[in-house]
């Protein structure tokens, strides 16, 4: 079976026995529990639409191991067009959730580790690779969603991983033997963690020697022993227990971020992938953090195109559509999202192919693209704001709307343009809190790495001294000249 069902899905995420907590309290079920249930309902789109023929082009492809048709999200990129298809479904299917379905990360991170292993094996002779395509075969062949496991907790950031004074604070491995390997540690903001069937552990960051037993990069299953799993709170939390407050009560907002703890986790040497290779570390972060990068001008532009939608049906709600200056406004919001996906196309248009043959973006424009995410989703949401009016933060709840004597003053005030129903004013304002409030801006802002992290790769791709040789050679300075002084 090489492409599941979203029953398929749902029942194989049913089958796990997760130790996933939330409030304190065990969740039996995830596929079932009111907090984790539209996150599940987000990454099954990504199942379901791969059966739908208007999106086969986008959802599936040949994989270039068995020949088989499969899902995209668990195929390496052999071209730029696979990039750029990548980028296209994405944007598709934030249309059609307006949220996160949460698999980007687990894809890019099964392409990263793919191109980093196939160098490793050619420069220090190892299996590593050779091990990771049965892997990938057995990802592809049941058709998994993978969490990409980066983020560790780093406690005093201002330290490596071996200084810290908890050497937990970054995974590490504490034993090895002749079976496998035992990890130790912890992994933040993990994005669809309790809903995926395995998570790819990756460094953080770049190490040196003194870090070895932090270089680890290995699958291990969701609900392996020793795997446990808190649940974060998010801002409209008591709201996923009513319907209408939600705003997005199908499929929620962000990824439903998890803790995942891991608590001395056996993993067996076929799933390891690296093994104290510190060298390596840093050159996987980089893969992995601009393939993530690519995503967000078309994950954000299709969330940024509900957002639009929902503005402007706002204003025709509230009897201000003509008004040139709201014209004005929905312009700008569109001027700045197809700015976000402009950028998103180009580093795909421009990947190369890695020494494994598997295609990489450009990581200068990918890293640009996210940067520039982190700065229009604000303005996006602002410009929403502004158009929107007032009641977005002020709006009484679904009870009081639906209670005896409180609800025809409600139905009443918060009435805008007559031919539209109060309830439906108030489904679209719900919608727009709910994708510009506190979560969601957040995620844009520090999902796939906080903006000085680009800054950092921005300044180390963009190669200053090209530039100032440009520089120098139309202003006609010689370095001999210089030189000779
Ligand atoms: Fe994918 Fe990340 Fe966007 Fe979620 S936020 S849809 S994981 S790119
Ligand atoms: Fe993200």
């Amino acid at each position: 079976m090489a492409l599941k069902t979203r029953k398929e899905y749902e029942e194989s995420i049913r089958k796990l026995k997760l130790n996933v907590y939330a409030n304190g309290e065990k969740i039996e079920s995830v596929v079932d529990h009111p907090l984790t249930k539209p996150h599940v309902n987000a990454a099954r789109m990504t199942y379901e639409l791969a059966h739908d023929p208007a999106y086969e082009d986008l959802m599936t492809v040949k994989s270039h191991l068995t020949g088989k048709k499969i899902n995209r999200f668990t195929h390496i990129h052999q071209s730029t067009e696979d990039l750029v298809k990548k980028v296209k479904m994405l944007r598709m299917l934030s249309q059609k959730t307006g949220t996160c379905y949460q698999r980007c990360v687990g894809f890019d991170a099964l392409n990263a580790v793919y191109s980093v292993t196939f160098e490793m094996d050619e420069k220090l002779k190892t299996e590593y690779h050779q091990r990771f395509l049965k892997y990938l075969q057995y990802v592809q062949e049941n058709d998994l969603m993978i969490a990409g496991a980066m983020t560790d907790p780093k406690g005093d950031r201002g330290l490596k991983p071996s200084q810290q004074k908890d050497p937990d604070l970054y995974v590490h491995i504490v034993e090895e033997n002749e079976k496998g390997i035992v990890i130790r540690g912890a992994k933040a903001h993990m994005t669809g963690m309790v809903n995926s069937h395995e998570m790819l552990i990756m460094p953080t960051t770049a190490l040196g020697e003194g870090d070895r037993d932090y270089a680890v990069c290995c699958a291990i299953p969701t609900d392996a022993p020793g795997v446990l799993h808190i649940f974060g709170k998010q801002t409209n939390d008591e709201r996923k227990y009513g319907e209408l407050d939600q705003g997005n009560a199908k499929f929620g907002i962000v990824g439903g971020e998890a803790l995942t703890v891991l608590e001395d986790v056996f993993v067996p040497w076929e799933r390891v992938f690296m093994c104290k290779e510190y060298e390596w570390a840093g050159l996987l972060v980089e893969r992995f953090a601009s393939y993530h990068r690519q995503n967000y001008g078309g994950c954000k532009g299709g969330v940024s195109d509900v957002l639009i939608g929902a503005t402007a049906t706002m204003a025709e709600y509230n009897g201000v559509a003509r008004a040139s200056h709201i014209r004005e406004k929905i312009s700008e919001m569109i001027h700045l999202t197809e700015t976000l996906y402009s950028g998103s196309i180009a580093c795909s248009s421009e990947g190369r192919p890695t020494r494994s043959g598997a295609y990489f973006v450009d990581p200068l424009l990918a890293n640009v693209v996210k940067q520039n995410v982190t700065r229009h989703i604000y303005e996006i949401a602002r410009l929403s704001h502004d158009i929107a009016g007032g009641l977005i933060a002020t709006l009484p709840s679904e009870k009081d709307l639906k209670h005896p004597e409180l609800g025809k003053y409600i139905e009443k005030y918060f009435k805008g343009i007559d031919s539209v129903c109060t309830e439906d004013r108030i489904r679209i304002a719900r919608l727009i809190e709910n994708m510009t409030g506190g979560t969601a801006l957040v995620e844009s802002m520090h999902g796939a790495g906080s903006p000085q992290a680009q800054k950092v790769m921005i300044a180390r791709q963009a190669n200053l001294e090209h530039k100032k040789n440009l520089a120098k050679k139309l202003a006609g300075i010689k370095e001999e000249r210089k030189e000779e002084k």
